[in-house]
């Protein structure tokens, strides 16, 4: 048993080793994939209740010079714990003003969300630099969310809730990413300048057969009721969750039930040029 203890301890701690390695390599590939062109931002199209394209989420995708893609899931929080999230980020939001003023030309302005990592928030520099990228781009900041998670609302908060009105007095509206998983508090949601909760996919998953999951969402449709927030509904996958949403306040959807995630020449194709008027 003793020996047996000890082997599984010399396999943990391999298996320890091979991770921090898996983990190094991913900090180096990551920090050239910029440079290598590997990196792009899909846009995933968010619908009104009747079906319509009513804006987007940008998502970040990583493909290796082999072909292969790395999910985000896995290279957001090496990004995060490195620090290179800033410069990524930095990058991201000049990306999605392309793609703003791209989706105007062709007929299609919309507003586009983009996810804001609590580090790159918090850079002292953060308002000069969406600041910047605003002025050189031209895009139109009240056309601009920033999704933040309720992780950022709760630490710090008062530093949060300045920064938070300094953009918004720009124009930036707020959206609060995967709602209900966090631990925000009403009182100091009030304070923030927020126009939008996402329901996580979580929730959506057990809609509305799961008595839990349903409840939940529910709560979250009756609270952004009562603080006039807009609210979008994310990981739609099948009718049943979309008409559950049609008879229960009409929230925006976004899901593979109406659209996956694709690169902005896709978007365009799917929505067409529009008339011009
Ligand atoms: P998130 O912000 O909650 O993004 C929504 C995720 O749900 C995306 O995963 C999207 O592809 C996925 N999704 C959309 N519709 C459905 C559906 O119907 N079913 C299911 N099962 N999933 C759906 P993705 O693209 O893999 O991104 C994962 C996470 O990585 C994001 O979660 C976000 O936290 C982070 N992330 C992605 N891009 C960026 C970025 O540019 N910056 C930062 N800071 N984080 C990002
Ligand atoms: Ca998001
Ligand atoms: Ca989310
Ligand atoms: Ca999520």
């Amino acid at each position: 048993a003793k020996a047996a203890g000890r082997n599984g301890v010399v396999l943990f701690e391999r298996a320890m080793l091979a991770d921090a390695q898996d983990k190094l390599t991913l900090e180096r590939d990551l920090a050239l994939a910029l440079d290598n062109g590997e990196l792009a931002m899909h846009l995933q199209l968010q619908v009104d209740h009747r079906g319509a394209p009513a804006g987007a989420e940008l998502l970040m995708r990583w493909r290796r010079a082999d072909g292969s893609m790395v999910r985000p899931d896995i290279f957001i929080p090496v990004a995060e714990s490195s620090g290179m999230i800033v410069s990524l980020g930095h990058w991201a939001l000049r990306q999605a003003c392309e793609a703003w003023l791209a989706l105007a030309a062709a007929g299609h302005a919309m507003p586009l969300s983009i996810n804001v990592s609590p580090l790159q928030f918090r850079q002292p520099d953060f308002v000069q630099q969406v600041r910047a990228v605003l002025a050189e781009t031209g895009a139109p900041p009240h056309q601009l969310i920033f999704e933040v998670t309720e992780g950022l609302l709760i630490e710090d908060i008062g530093q949060t809730i300045v920064r938070m009105r300094e953009l918004a007095g720009l124009g930036i509206r707020f959206s609060v990413d995967d709602f209900g998983t966090g631990y925000s508090n009403l009182a100091y949601l009030r304070q923030m300048p927020l126009y939008e909760l996402k329901i996580d996919k979580s929730f959506m998953h057990g809609t509305p057969h799961d008595v839990n999951g349903t409840a939940i969402v529910q709560s979250i449709l009756s609270m952004a009721g009562h603080l006039g927030l807009r609210v979008v509904a994310e990981g739609i996958e099948t009718q049943a969750q979309a008409s559950y949403l049609a008879e229960h306040g009409q929230p925006h959807m976004q899901g593979f039930l109406y659209h996956r995630p694709m690169p902005l020449g896709q978007v365009l194709e799917r929505l067409g040029i529009a008339p011009s008027t």
